[in-house]
């Protein structure tokens, strides 16, 4: 598939399309503009204003030329047109911050929870607001400046520190310049070894994937990148020169996508997304259970859903399409993998494993005393 800017923009240059700052200028950001495009009915042109007043939205051109507009469940459209369900189901099990990532900054912008890495956010600003975001608490918040220098200063103080995760918002929707010098900062840390940028940017804004972006992130030593598909329609011919560009550049992509209902809950669907995934050379690393966030209640399934997935992909497709399947637990304790029930019955040294097939199948363990 190819995007198709003829559909929506009609009298737009090819070149304009292809920058990526056109394409940011003009993100659909309004009602107004996005009756444009889709067929808005009248209640639903009312509840899209209701929500954005406390979640707005953006949605670049480029993927809202992705949405077939006769679907009002198209899997795109549903992860960025506001639905009204994001201020009604209001669950008494979601929290603005699940992960209490505010109670684990010690500098602002720097989130510290487990021993050897870090995330350090660093723009609030994204080429599509994802509605099921779990950081959709900081829409409404000015971008402030981030202090970089005291984050290093941070990173230097604690050795321990080896990897640094960059998040936000869209890292790379910052200047060239800008995340240079940030990197620069970090990379300068000398127990710095890995940066990983977590970016969107691949599948909402491909065109953001420059020759000199790549050139830049490519004269670091070991930069990692993670975005997030979701879904098989979003791996366009864009997207995918966008990912052979970051490979060729010497950095290798993973694949963090989010469990949502009703738009990829199903095994077909993330068994074809991970396949394909695994044709364009990025690794499927995490399917998410999705955060227990206020305003996406209406995308949660149940755990069961995501262990029946990894069943019925483990055995029947190869290893290199199976992500792990993680809950990230409230109140940031950090993010659990699951895996469906394969030990049977362990009783002294013999274990009853059940195969992917579903035979029941003994093996006897060496080491442990009768
Ligand atoms: C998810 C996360 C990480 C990275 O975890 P990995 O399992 O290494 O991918 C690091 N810090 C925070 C705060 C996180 O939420």
């Amino acid at each position: 598939m190819k995007s198709s800017p003829e559909k929506f923009f009609q009298n737009v240059d090819l070149n304009l399309w292809n920058d990526w700052k056109w394409q940011l200028k003009n993100a659909v950001r309004t009602v107004e503009k996005l009756t444009g495009f889709l067929n808005l009915q009248s209640d639903e042109i009312n509840q899209i204003r209701k929500v954005e007043k406390k979640y707005p939205f953006v949605i670049s051109p480029y993927f809202l030329s992705l949405i077939n507009p006769e679907n009002i469940n198209d899997p795109i459209r549903k992860q960025v047109v506001p639905n009204i369900e994001e201020l009604e189901l209001m669950s008494k099990l979601s929290y603005d911050d699940p992960l209490m990532e505010k109670k684990k900054m010690p500098v602002r912008g720097l989130i510290h929870r487990y021993p050897d890495r870090v995330v350090i956010l660093v723009t609030n600003n994204c080429a599509a607001n994802c509605r099921h975001c779990n950081r959709k608490r900081n829409w409404q918040k000015k971008d402030t400046e981030l202090n970089i220098k005291n984050c290093a200063t941070y990173l230097k103080n604690n050795p321990k520190i080896r990897e640094v995760i960059l998040s936000g918002g869209d890292p790379l929707l910052l200047p060239t310049e800008k995340l240079k010098s940030i990197l620069d900062e970090i990379f300068f840390v000398s127990n710095i070894k890995v940066v990983r940028i977590g970016s969107r940017v691949p599948v909402t804004l491909p065109m953001r994937i420059t020759d000199k972006l790549c050139k830049m992130l490519g004269s670091f030593s070991s930069i990692w990148l993670n975005t997030q598909f979701n879904h098989p329609n979003e791996i366009t011919e864009e997207s995918e020169s966008a990912c052979l560009k970051i490979q060729h550049a010497g950095i290798p992509i993973n694949n963090q996508a989010v469990l949502l209902k009703g738009i990829n809950d199903k095994p077909e669907i993330i068994k074809h997304l991970c396949q394909r995934l695994q044709e364009i050379k990025v690794r499927p690393y995490y399917l998410f259970q999705c955060d227990r966030v206020s305003g996406t209640e209406h995308f949660w399934t149940p755990v069961k859903t995501g262990i029946n997935i990894l069943e019925k992909m483990i055995g029947h497709t190869g290893g290199l399409c199976i992500p792990k399947f993680v809950i990230d637990l409230p109140s940031g304790e950090g993010k659990i993998p699951l895996l469906p029930e394969n030990i049977i019955e362990h009783k002294n040294s013999t274990y009853k494993f059940k195969t992917y097939r579903g035979k029941i199948v003994s093996y006897v363990d060496v080491g442990v005393q009768q």
